[in-house]
C-alpha cells in the first residue's frame, strides 16, 4: 500500500519535473514566428522588421506575377503551418482573395497594404472602386507597408516589441536613403525624356512621386491582354516624342515591349530596351537584388541611365550586379 503510494507520488513528481521542462524548453529554444507572405517585397519587410524572432517564407520568387498566382499545394501546407500570413492586399494577388477570406477565419491574415492612408492609394481606371496596389514603386509609401509589418509582430509576439522597433527604425533609415537617391537620380534626367514605356501599368506611383509620365502596354493588372489598338497607339507616342529607351519586366513577358520597338522602327525610330525592370518580383534570393532595397535602386538606376540621367552604375549602395 505504501510503495503503490510512493509509487504515485514519485510518478506524479516526474510528470510536474517532465511539465516544467516542457514549458521551458519553447522558451530557451526561443520558438520563432511562422510567417508566409505572398510576395519578395511583403516578406522583406517581413524579415527585415522580425529579423532573428520570425522564420518567412514567401510564396512568390523571381520572375512571378502576382496578378496571376494561384495556389500551390505546398502552399496550402505552408500556410497551414504559419502562425499568421501577410499579404499585400489591394487586389494584387487577385486570385487568392478568396482564399485568404476563408483562410482568415482561423487564423491571422493580414493584408498589410490595406492598412496604408486611402488617401495616399491610387485609383484604377480598369476597375472603379479599385486601388491600384503597386504601391513599393515609391519608397516613401513602402515605408507604411513597414510600419504596419512592425504593429502586426508586436501583436503577434509582444515580447519583442524592443527588438521590432528597432529594426524597423534601422530599415526604415535604408529606405529615406534610397528615397534621397531616386529624388536625385530621377531628377537628372532632361525633363523630356521623362516618360517610362513599360511592359504594364506597375509604375504609377514612381510617375506621381516623381513626375514622370507612366505608360504601360497592358493595365494595371496582367489578367487582361493588351489589344493591337493600344501597342499602334504607344508606337505612335514614342514616334512623336522621340523616345529614346523603353523597358522590360523580370515578371511580365517581353514581348509586347519588342512588338514596341519593331513597331516604332517600321516608322524610322530607333528606341532601344533601356534595361529589365523590377516590377512584381524581386531579384534572385540572397542577392542585393533580391531585397526591397536592391530591387528599388536597381529599377531607379537602370532608368536613370537609360533616359539619359546620371546615376552610378553600382547604384546606391554600390551592390547592383550592373546593366
Ligand atoms: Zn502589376
Amino acid at each position: 500500500m505504501v510503495d503503490r503510494m510512493t509509487r504515485r507520488a514519485v510518478a506524479g513528481m516526474m510528470g510536474a519535473v517532465l511539465a516544467v521542462v516542457l514549458s521551458m524548453a519553447p522558451a530557451m529554444a526561443q520558438k520563432k514566428l511562422n510567417i508566409v507572405a505572398t510576395t519578395g517585397m511583403i516578406a522583406d519587410a517581413v524579415k527585415q522588421v522580425g529579423g532573428d524572432r520570425v522564420e518567412v517564407t514567401s510564396l512568390m520568387g523571381p520572375g512571378v506575377d502576382p496578378h496571376t498566382y494561384r495556389q500551390t499545394r505546398s502552399d496550402i501546407a505552408a500556410m497551414t503551418k504559419a502562425d499568421a500570413v501577410f499579404w499585400h492586399g489591394l487586389y494584387l494577388e487577385a486570385q487568392l482573395e478568396e482564399f485568404f477570406h476563408d483562410l482568415a477565419k482561423r487564423k491571422p491574415v493580414v493584408a498589410l497594404a490595406e492598412t496604408l492612408p486611402k488617401d495616399k492609394l491610387l485609383g484604377d481606371e480598369d476597375n472603379p472602386g479599385r486601388n491600384d496596389p503597386h504601391v513599393w514603386m515609391n519608397p516613401r509609401l513602402w515605408k507604411g507597408i513597414v510600419e504596419a509589418a512592425r504593429d502586426q509582430l508586436i501583436k503577434l509576439d509582444p515580447k519583442g516589441e524592443a527588438a521590432f522597433k528597432a529594426n524597423a527604425d534601422k530599415h526604415l533609415a535604408e529606405v529615406d536613403a534610397l528615397a534621397t537617391y531616386s529624388d536625385k537620380a530621377f531628377a537628372s534626367v532632361p525633363e523630356a525624356s521623362r516618360v517610362l514605356i513599360t511592359a504594364h501599368d506597375a509604375f504609377n506611383y514612381f510617375g506621381k512621386a516623381y513626375g514622370y509620365e507612366v505608360m504601360g502596354i497592358q493595365g494595371i493588372s496582367t489578367e487582361s491582354e493588351a489589344g493591337l489598338k493600344q501597342i499602334e497607339d504607344l508606337v505612335n507616342v514614342i514616334v512623336t516624342k522621340k523616345i529614346g529607351a523603353i523597358f522590360v519586366e523580370s515578371s511580365v513577358s517581353d514581348r509586347n515591349v519588342k512588338a514596341l520597338v519593331e513597331g516604332a522602327a517600321a516608322k524610322g525610330h530607333k528606341v532601344v530596351i533601356g534595361g529589365e525592370l523590377f516590377s512584381d518580383a524581386m531579384g534572385a534570393p540572397g542577392t542585393y537584388e533580391g531585397t526591397y532595397i536592391g530591387m528599388i535602386d536597381h529599377n531607379a538606376t537602370v532608368i536613370t541611365r537609360a533616359l539619359g540621367g546620371a546615376a552610378p552604375a553600382k547604384g546606391l549602395n554600390n551592390k547592383l550586379a550592373g546593366s
